[in-house]
């Protein structure tokens, strides 16, 4: 019923209550009314039957209680009452004198009376008593002379109530329909007197919240309550309608601010874009300046230190004339360095700097940098050491190149700003996962060290500690920043760690991923193992780092840090107590060579084996301890490998010890050490150069190798030659006017193809200095690089692959004979060179050539380019290989081209022959025959180093 009512319009809920109060009233009224009708009807009725009972109570005859029937008689007179059940009299005793009955009355009069009786009323001497509705009992007394003779009594029906009952009834109901309708009349008339303003409001509210708006205000309609609300309604409204246009106001005040910001914004994203693009404008155009100067200076350079070179190896120059030409070179070869600074840094602030991912061993990286710089630390008495424990994990794939650079910034730097004391490089590798190493290099040296608060700055471009010190050493200050680009670059981190007068402790660390197929330093271990060693070495950390190398070799290792204690060791000690001495020959309280005379004077260490350790180049071994004596002399600073064989040779010279193979660059070799160069033959050399200058440096370096050269200025011009003529080797300009170097090689390979004729080397001449210039003349078809400037020596290295090996072969000027390509040349090489050794795949003649080259008591040429050729020709197999695996045409013809090369430069020539094939097979772009070639290519390559190593072996 709530339910149902909640649901009602307002207006049907009030007449509803209205109906409903007005019907619940006229019911309470009715029922009241009805009650009070019935008893004051039924009041009636019986005073009525009283009044008829008392006229029986009086007549004389029926009180005097003789005549029965008399009795009766008058009693019976009652019947006219329609009532009248029953009547009796009872005489003053209360007994029953005689009664009447008048219809089939039940209950006795006596026995009703005896019943409870309700609403008694007595009035004077009569007693009215009900029963239920219309039962009613009467007692009037009999007064006889005054006194109560006795009493009547009535019971009576009083029915006719009924009917006077049911008239009632029936006028409320007309009268309560009456009033119904008048309520419902009324309430809806009165209804509408609330609900009308209430729907007002309503409507109000409608029009404004729908949007419509046709309704602004409600109408107030009367003064009471309903009229305040509508008041208050409407002034709410008001105060919505103020606020909600100061709201508007407010809201367009600030999109207009808004609008403004945005624009002002555009206006300075637009400025700041404006800016970025000019400022990375800027940038490029100063890297791309810096790249172009770079290549602007590099040219020139190229003359510099040409003509620099050939004047100071002149014979014509007096030793004045000649040191100056050596100055002038050395500040040269400075200048190119700074030179290349700046490129590799505007390389990197352009982001083209890339690294390779080659394979290379840690080791061979980090002793050939020590070994760079070795004679600039010797020379500062400094000494310079390498601590590399680690066996595991130095054989890795990265980019050595760049890792070199920043080991020879760090080493370099360190060199520079040490003047007593050592510098110490240590290499720690700890196999991070399975997949990769991280490798942890620390170059720590004696010097002055850098001020605390600016060894975080000191990584910064252009920074440098101090500029008195800047003054008194020079530098540029980029070489930390490259070095910190480079290790960020490797996915490391750089630091350092300083006191200023003692010292600078730089270190980076970079994660190498391990290569498989790198090869293991798997010493000849047991050659050294309980040998009984005195080793004497003034350099505690020296001494600690031979120490740890020679226990490493499960050697038994007696250390003595001076000439007077290892002295006191030898006199304190018996025969065969040493297997070997190893010596420094520089201590600090004397010549070191004084232990080994005082050895030697003791016949039980007449022969034993010593090992003596050098310190300058120039230093060697003074006749009395001249090898046959069982004497080797090494010089700082000491490889791994070197120290280990040559001991090794020494203590055990009947074991033909397999020598551990170091890959040793040409770049890296000292100033001071120079190639042996004999004349080369080379049939007819076409120089392509437009730079005058360029090309007289260039005809003269090619005149101090015994050669000359027919020049071209522009590619038009030099392929006109190469039609006319036919060139053993071209040199090639890459930048010049007209056609450059690059499309000029194109279009000779075209000629080439079209009309069948073999190929002609061509090797590139660049100054250019951004990166993938390599790749650009490999591409462009040519078969070697020479960048610019270069050296007489380096021009020597890269034509000696070119050299013909009996000049009646070709003749240049005969159109008719076929030109000879490398391939050629080394395919007809072993007809008419000197014949290899029965089975032999080595050319005994370029190996004595080789020989020939080497500088009598200095570094074995040989032992270095079979190194350099061994660590090479296995990265190229596995190159090929690769190659092949990918079917990548253009990289199988370079690891071809380039095996090839080195193949012919140690005399192998059945492998030089392979390589052509597989290269001539890349060239034409498919790769179904090279497999078949690898596998004898890698065969042959097994022959060859087997061999190689015999040779070395030999050496
Ligand atoms: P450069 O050496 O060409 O000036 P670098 O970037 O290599 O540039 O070095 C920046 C500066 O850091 C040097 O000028 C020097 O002041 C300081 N520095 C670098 N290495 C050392 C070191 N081992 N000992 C002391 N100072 C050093």
């Amino acid at each position: 019923m709530k339910n149902w009512i909640s649901h009602l319009s307002l207006a049907a809920k009030l007449r509803f209550m209205i109906v409903y109060a007005a019907g619940a009233a006229l019911l309470v009224a009715s029922t009241l009314y009805i009650t009070g009708e019935v008893l004051s009807l039924r009041q009636s009725l019986a005073e009525q039957l009283v009044t008829l009972a008392r006229s029986v109570a009086q007549d004389e005859s029926s009180v005097n209680f003789a005549n029965r029937p008399l009795a009766q008689t008058i009693l019976g007179s009652l019947r006219v009452d329609p009532s009248v059940r029953s009547v009796a009299l009872y005489d003053a005793g209360g007994r029953l004198f005689t009664s009447v009955s008048f219809a089939d009355q039940r209950h006795s009069a006596a026995e009703q009376f005896q019943q409870r009786w309700t609403g008694a009323t007595a009035d004077g001497n009569q007693t009215i008593r009900f029963r239920g509705l219309t039962l009613a009992h009467i007692q009037v007394p009999v007064m006889k002379s005054g006194v109560v003779a006795g009493s009547v009594q009535v019971d009576a029906d009083l029915e006719q109530l009924y009917a006077q009952l049911q008239r009632s009834l029936e006028l409320m109901c007309l009268a309560l329909i009456l009033a119904g309708t008048v309520a419902i009349f009324l309430a809806t008339r009165l209804e509408r007197v609330i609900s009308a303003p209430i729907d007002e409001l309503l409507a109000v509210a409608r029009s404004i919240s729908s949007g419509q708006r046709s309704k602004l205000r409600a109408l107030k309609q009367s003064d009471d309550e309903m009229g305040t609300l509508v008041d208050a309604f409407n002034r709410m409204l008001s105060e919505l309608e103020r606020r909600d246009l100061s709201l508007r106001m407010y809201q367009n005040d600030l999109e207009k601010m808004v609008q403004e910001r945005t624009v002002r914004l555009d206006a300075a994203v637009a400025e700041a874009r404006e800016a970025v693009a000019r400022a990375e404008g800027a940038s490029r155009a100063k890297s791309e300046f810096l790249a172009r100067m770079s290549h602007e200076i590099r040219t020139p350079m190229n003359a510099v230190l040409g003509m620099a070179e050939l004047l100071r190896t002149s014979k014509a120059l007096d030793d004045r004339q000649r040191r100056y030409a050596v100055t002038i070179h050395q500040s040269g070869a400075a200048l190119l360095s700074i030179i290349n600074d700046i490129l590799d840094y505007s390389k990197m602030e352009v982001g083209k700097l890339e690294l390779e991912s080659a394979p290379f061993n840690v080791r061979d990286v980090v002793e050939d940098v020590i070994e760079t710089l070795a004679e600039r630390a010797q020379s500062k008495g400094l000494e310079l050491m390498c601590d590399i424990a680690e066996n595991k994990g130095l054989a890795v794939l990265g980019d050595a190149k760049r890792l070199r650079q920043i080991l020879i910034n760090l080493v370099g730097n360190a060199v520079k700003f040490t003047q007593r004391g050592e510098v110490r490089v240590a290499v720690r590798c700890t196999p991070d996962d399975l997949l990769n190493s991280a490798v942890t290099f620390e170059v720590a040296d004696t010097g002055i060290g850098i001020r605390p608060e600016n060894c975080a700055t000191i990584f910064e471009s252009f920074v440098q500690e101090d500029p008195s010190t800047t003054r008194q050493h020079g530098g540029t200050g980029l070489g930390l920043a490259i070095s910190k680009q480079l290790v960020e670059l490797m996915g490391g981190t750089i630091g350092v760690s300083s006191e200023p007068g003692k010292g600078s402790r730089f270190h980076f660390s970079i994660t190498l991923a391990p290569d498989p197929e790198g090869r293991r330093e798997s010493d000849h271990a047991a050659a050294l193992s309980g040998m009984r060693i005195l080793l004497m070495e003034g350099n505690a950390n020296l001494r600690r780092i031979l120490r740890k190398q020679l226990t490493g070799w499960d050697a038994k290792v007696t250390e003595t840090d001076s000439v007077r204690k290892a002295i006191q060791v030898l006199d304190g000690s018996f025969g065969g107590q040493f297997d070997a001495f190893v010596l420094d020959s520089r201590m600090p309280d004397g010549d070191g060579l004084d232990v080994l005379t005082a050895a030697r004077k003791r016949p039980e260490f007449a022969n034993t084996p010593a090992l003596i350790i050098g310190s300058s180049p120039a230093a060697g071994p003074a006749a009395e301890h001249q090898p046959g004596r069982r004497v080797a002399w090494l010089n700082k600073p000491l490889r791994r490998s070197e120290l280990h064989t040559t001991l090794v040779s020494l203590v055990a010279p009947d074991l033909n010890v397999t020598r551990r193979l170091q890959v040793i660059s040409v770049q890296n070799q000292n100033e001071t050490q120079q190639l042996r160069r004999e004349p080369i033959s080379i049939g007819q050399l076409l120089l392509v150069e437009d730079n005058p200058v360029n090309q007289e440096v260039a005809l003269a370096m090619l005149g101090e190798l015994g050669l000359t050269a027919q020049c071209a200025c522009n590619g038009e011009e030099a392929l006109e030659k190469l039609a006319a003529a036919r060139y053993d080797v071209v040199l090639m300009d890459c930048h010049m006017p007209k056609l450059d170097g690059y499309a000029t090689t194109r279009r000779l390979r075209e000629l080439e193809g079209q009309s069948g004729a073999p190929r002609t080397p061509v090797i590139a001449l660049t100054a250019n200095a951004l990166s993938g210039d390599a790749e650009r003349c490999l591409a462009a078809g040519m078969d070697g690089y020479l960048s610019k400037p270069f050296s007489v020596d380096e021009l020597y290295v890269t034509l000696k692959p070119y050299e013909r090996r009996s000049p009646a072969s070709t003749r240049p000027s005969d159109p008719a004979t076929p030109r000879a390509a490398p391939e050629a040349q080394a395919a007809a090489a072993g007809s008419r060179s000197e014949p290899a050794a029965a089975g032999s795949p080595l050319d005994q003649q370029a190996l004595r050539q080789i020989r020939s080259l080497g500088k009598p008591g200095g570094i074995d040429l040989l032992k270095r380019i079979v190194d350099l050729y061994v660590g090479n020709s296995r990265g190229l197999i596995d190159s090929l290989r690769e190659a092949i695996i990918r079917n990548d045409p253009p990289a199988v013809h370079q690891a071809a081209h380039s095996l090839k090369s080195s193949s012919a430069n140690v005399g192998a020539t059945r492998l030089t022959e392979l390589c052509a094939a597989l290269e001539a097979t890349a060239k034409t772009g498919k790769l179904a025959s090279a497999w078949a070639l690898l596998d004898r290519l890698v065969e042959e390559h097994s022959r060859v180093l087997l061999a190689l190593e015999g040779e070395t072996a030999a050496a």
